[in-house]
């Protein structure tokens, strides 16, 4: 994907906000500091498009960027933060089940996890929860390059066991820092829009 175009549009909480013009969205979701922005200024190929969070957490809005005018990424809020309050990890799943409920145009969500690490209580919570919600899901295993690419297959097989991973949904990996996994992983993107 060559992306020509790449601009903030809007920080939503509510849907009606959701722009509406009728073009598909791919959300990215995964716990704070896992390297979601990073990897969506990689993909983008920005700088700092997408903010790296000072207060991991703090931003409780979907942001959504037009990516070439001719689909969105919508960066969900991190979770799994453990100094957020439970007032504000409530405010947070309600907004994200109205999200996940009412958003017609979303094709797909990037669902990102760490490859070094198994995936956490809330990783794999959201990632059943996406099953619910019937949504495809891509899972990335970002920070490949902080392992060997010897251990590359032992650790996916750990991402993909631990979430019960449906046999549709693709696992990626990737690396922000080297670009490792990029075309992949917008070849995943581009078949869901
Ligand atoms: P976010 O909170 O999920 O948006 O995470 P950030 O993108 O801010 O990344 C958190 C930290 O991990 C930062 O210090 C990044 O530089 C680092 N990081 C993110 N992705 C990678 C990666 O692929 N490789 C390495 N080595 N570091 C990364």
């Amino acid at each position: 994907m060559k992306v020509n175009q790449a601009e903030f549009i809007i920080s939503a909480v509510a849907p009606s906000q959701y722009p509406d013009d009728g073009l598909s969205e791919i959300a990215l979701a995964g716990r704070s500091n896992v390297g979601k922005s990073s990897l969506i200024n990689r993909l983008l190929n920005r700088k700092s498009l997408a903010r790296t969070s000072q207060r991991p957490g703090k931003t409780q809005t979907l942001n959504y960027y037009k990516i070439n005018d001719a689909f969105y990424f919508v960066d969900v809020p991190g979770y799994g933060y453990a100094k957020v309050s439970k007032s504000e990890k409530q405010a947070w799943a309600k907004m994200l089940e109205t999200f996940f409920t009412t958003s017609k145009q979303l094709k797909a969500v990037v669902q990102i996890v760490d490859l070094r690490h198994p995936p956490s209580k809330e990783d794999i919570q959201m990632y059943h929860y996406l099953k619910y919600f019937d949504r495809p899901t891509i899972v990335v295993a970002t920070k490949a390059d902080k392992i060997s690419k010897g251990k590359y297959e032992k650790h996916k097989k750990v991402i993909k066991t631990d979430l019960q991973m449906d046999k549709e949904d693709a696992i990626i990996l990737f690396s922000s820092q080297s670009g490792y996994g990029k075309d992949q992983l917008w070849r995943a993107i581009n078949s869901y829009i």
